[in-house]
């Protein structure tokens, strides 16, 4: 399935472009089905060390740029003089994304084009997912073109939802989509300080 928003993610927003490049690991798979598709071969310009966790559940901001640095390492021979396609399953504060534009942007890339193979995350999980507040989702109070001058990538997009449901969903089946269109089936406390104290209480 991951493959296939890669697909979708390719016939809508393909650039021009020497090197697809998936962020590693949450990009890897959508970066496959990118390069199909778009014919630009895949390659990896980026290496992760497995040694570092996740950065976006890591709760102070000074730690969560110091992994960034740590965990992955760009491959000059790789992505020096070139078009790269980065891709990624996400961007959540956007940080994250941003370190790792600048990082490629050092290691010689001539243009740097990030690809999303998700909407813009426009609201929180409520259930279950791990997300900061709203007022922390970037795609929440910024319009692509700032996310895109945020993040420095010389182009930015997004899967688009329809492009999301096209993929996910052939046979006819029901997802949750909430955390895009902030449309909640099951419905939450409207306070989110005292909805996310709630459910501390109840893993405590
Ligand atoms: S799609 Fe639904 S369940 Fe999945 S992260 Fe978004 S809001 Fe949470």
């Amino acid at each position: 399935m991951y493959t296939e928003l890669g697909r979708v993610l390719a016939r809508e927003s393909a650039p021009e472009a020497d090197v697809v490049s998936p962020i590693p690991d949450s990009g890897v798979c959508a970066a496959s089905g990118f390069a199909e598709v778009s014919g630009i071969p895949m390659q990896f310009g980026l290496i992760r060390n497995h040694y570092i966790g996740r950065t976006f559940i890591q709760p102070q901001q000074a730690i969560r740029h110091f992994s960034v640095r740590v965990k992955l390492n760009p491959v000059r021979s790789i992505l020096e003089g070139k078009r790269v396609v980065l891709v990624d399953d996400s961007i959540v504060r956007g940080t994250t994304s941003r370190k790792i534009v600048k990082m490629v942007k050092a290691a010689g890339a001539r243009e740097v084009h990030l690809r999303i193979s998700c909407p813009p995350t426009l609201s929180p999980c409520y259930y279950g997912v791990d997300t900061p507040d709203r007022n922390e989702l970037i795609a929440a109070n910024h319009t692509l073109e700032e996310i895109r001058q945020f993040i420095g990538a010389d182009s930015l997009a997004y899967l688009s939802l329809g492009g999301l449901m096209s993929a996910v969903k052939p046979d006819g089946g029901s997802y949750c989509s909430s955390c895009y269109t902030g449309v909640y089936p099951v419905a939450f406390p409207r306070d989110e300080r005292a909805y996310l104290q709630l459910a501390l209480k109840v893993v405590e």
